[in-house]
C-alpha cells in the first residue's frame, strides 16, 4: 500500500500584529525548500511526534510511506495569502507526483486564518480530496485547538484531534490515525462521521485537561469511545483568537458502519459538555496578590502570563509582570521568557559578568506593556539549546536562539532572540535556574507548561496581564463568530 504524508500547521490568532509569512514557515520545517521525501521521514523517525505516530504504523503494516512536505509555523498573525498558496500548491504538486496513492495521512492544526480564508484547512482538505479522488481514505490530525467546520468534515475522510492540554498525546494520536487507516484499507473499518458543533466557545486556562472540568470531560469521551462500534471521539475546544465563524467547541465522532451510532454518541458527549459551560468561566489573579501570595508560601509561587502566551500568537515581549516584580523588589523570582533579540545583544554587548543599561521588552506592539528601562547584570549567556525533558516532545532538542539572563535586584528575566513558548522545565535549567527552588515564576504560556512545571509549584495563578492571548471573555472582539453563542450571549439553547 502506498500512503502520502504531508502537513502544514498554524494556529493564527488574527488579533496579533505581525503576518504569518513564508519564513515563519521556513523555520518549522525539516526541508527549508520544503521538499518531501527521506529527509522529512528521517526526522520524525522514533520521535514522539503525530507523524513520528504515523510512521510506526505504517512500518507495522508494511506500508510504501510517500513523504510530502511538512511546514509548520510558531503561531501568530494572519497567514500571508501568498505563503498558504505556495505551501498548498507545493505539497499538491507533491501529492500529483507520488499518485496513484492507497491513502492519505496529514498532520493540521485546524485553525490556519489567511488573508482570504477562514477555513484554510477545508481548503486544503478539499484540493487534497480533488487530487485523490473520492474513494481514497483522507485521514487528518487536529489539534485541540482547531475551530472546525462542516467543510472539513466533509472533505476527509476521518478527522481525529488531541485529546490532551498540555498536548502529550501527539504520538498516540498519530497512531490512532495509522490504525485507522489500516482498518480503512483492510475493509475492516467502514467510517461514518458525526458532526456536533456547540454554540459555546471556551479558553486556554479552562481547556486544559489536567483541571476540572475538562478532566471529567475526556474521561466521558474515554467512556465513550468504548461503545461497540465507535472508532473515535475527539472534543474539541477550538481558539477562539483566530475570530472566525466557526471557532468555538465541537465534537466528531467517527463509528463503524453505523451513522446512528455516530450520531448518538456525538450528541451525548455534546451534551455532557454542554451542561458544564458554567464551569468553564477562568479566573485572573492581579499580578500584586500572587506576589503578596508569594511572600507567605513555603514553595514556588507560579504566575502563568497566558496573555502573551506565545504559543497562542502573542509576541512574548510583554513586560507588565516584569515591572512589577521589579518595582515590588522581590526576591528569588524569575521570568521566562522574553523574546528581545536587540536586547540579546546588547547583552552580548556588555559580556557575562557585565553590566549595562537596557530596554527589555516591549517592542512588538504597544499592547503588552512598554520597555522596562533599567540597568541590569549580566548573569549568564547561552546559544539557547536545551532538551525537552517532559511528555511533550521529551528528548526533543529546540533551540531559543542566543540567550541571556539578566538579574535585576532580585528578579532574573530569560531574554531569547527566538519567540517560543518555554513550557518545558529543561530550558531554565539549562540556565542554571532551578524553578522548584524559585519562590516566584512567571511564565510566557497559558496550559503547556504545566505538563514539567505543575509537580514543582505551591500555587499556579492565571495572570491578569493584557495582551493578544488574554483569557477573557470581556475583551475578546470577537466580531465573527456565530450567534448566539455562550457565554457571549448567557441565554442561548443547544438545540
Ligand atoms: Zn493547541
Amino acid at each position: 500500500m502506498r500512503i502520502a504524508i504531508g502537513g502544514i500547521a498554524h494556529e493564527t490568532n488574527v488579533f496579533a500584529t505581525t503576518p504569518t509569512t513564508l519564513v515563519d514557515f521556513r523555520l518549522g520545517s525539516p526541508t527549508p525548500d520544503f521538499s518531501g521525501g527521506p529527509a522529512v521521514l528521517g526526522h520524525f523517525r522514533g520521535t514522539r511526534t503525530i507523524v513520528g505516530g504515523f510512521m510506526e504504523e505504517a512500518t507495522k503494516h508494511n506500508w510504501d510511506l510517500r513523504a510530502l512536505l511538512w511546514a509548520f509555523a510558531t503561531p501568530g498573525g494572519t497567514v500571508e495569502q501568498s505563503a498558504y498558496e505556495f505551501l498548498k500548491g507545493k505539497l499538491l504538486e507533491q501529492l500529483r507526483a507520488e499518485l496513484p496513492v492507497d491513502g492519505v495521512l496529514l498532520d493540521l492544526h485546524g485553525a490556519m486564518v489567511t488573508e482570504r480564508l477562514e477555513d484554510a484547512e477545508g481548503d486544503l482538505l478539499a484540493a487534497v480530496r480533488a487530487a485523490v479522488g473520492p474513494q481514497v481514505p483522507v485521514i487528518a490530525t487536529l489539534d485541540l485547538h482547531a475551530n472546525v467546520t462542516a467543510h472539513m468534515i466533509k472533505e476527509a475522510t476521518m478527522l481525529i484531534a488531541f485529546d490532551e492540554y498540555p498536548h502529550t498525546d501527539m504520538y498516540e494520536r498519530g497512531l490512532e490515525a495509522g490504525r485507522a487507516m489500516a482498518g480503512m484499507l483492510t475493509k475492516k473499518i467502514t467510517p461514518e462521521v458525526a458532526f456536533e458543533q456547540l454554540p459555546q466557545l471556551t479558553l486556554p486556562p479552562m481547556q486544559c485537561t489536567l483541571r476540572e472540568p475538562m478532566k471529567t470531560v475526556l474521561a466521558k469521551a474515554h467512556e465513550l469511545e468504548q461503545t461497540p462500534g465507535v472508532v473515535n471521539v475527539s472534543l474539541i475546544s477550538g481558539f477562539p483568537f483566530s475570530n472566525i465563524r466557526d471557532t468555538g467547541v465541537s465534537v466528531i465522532v467517527t463509528a463503524n458502519g453505523s451513522p446512528e451510532v455516530a450520531r448518538r454518541t456525538a450528541r451525548e458527549m455534546a451534551e455532557f459538555i454542554w451542561e458544564k459551560r458554567d464551569e468553564f468561566m477562568p479566573q485572573l489573579t492581579p499580578v500584586r496578590d500572587a506576589i503578596a501570595y508569594a511572600e507567605t508560601a513555603r514553595g514556588l509561587v507560579m504566575l502563568a502570563d497566558g496573555s502573551d502566551n506565545p504559543g497562542g500568537g502573542a509576541p512574548c515581549d510583554g513586560t507588565v509582570i516584569l515591572r512589577a516584580f521589579i518595582e515590588a523588589q522581590v526576591e528569588n523570582a524569575a521570568v521566562i521568557c522574553i523574546h528581545d533579540p536587540e536586547t540579546v545583544e546588547r547583552a552580548i554587548a556588555a559580556g557575562g559578568g557585565g553590566e549595562a543599561e537596557f530596554e527589555i521588552g516591549g517592542k512588538t506592539d504597544n499592547l503588552h506593556g512598554a520597555p522596562v528601562k533599567t540597568r541590569a547584570y549580566v548573569r549568564l549567556l547561552s546559544d539557547g539549546w536545551y532538551v525537552r525533558e517532559g511528555a511533550m516532545g521529551g528528548g526533543v532538542r529546540e533551540c531559543f536562539g542566543k540567550t541571556a539572563v539578566l538579574a535585576i535586584g532580585g528578579v532574573e528575566v530569560v531574554v531569547t532572540a527566538n519567540r517560543l513558548q518555554p513550557y518545558d522545565t529543561g530550558f531554565p535549567r539549562s540556565l542554571g535556574i532551578e524553578p522548584a527552588k524559585k519562590k516566584l515564576i512567571a511564565i510566557k504560556s497559558a496550559v503547556h507548561f504545566r505538563g514539567t512545571y505543575q509537580d514543582l509549584a505551591e500555587m499556579i495563578f492565571d495572570a491578569d496581564t493584557p495582551g493578544v492571548h488574554r483569557p477573557d471573555f470581556a475583551q475578546l472582539n470577537l466580531t465573527r463568530v456565530r450567534r448566539p453563542i455562550f457565554p457571549l450571549d448567557p441565554n442561548v439553547k443547544f438545540e
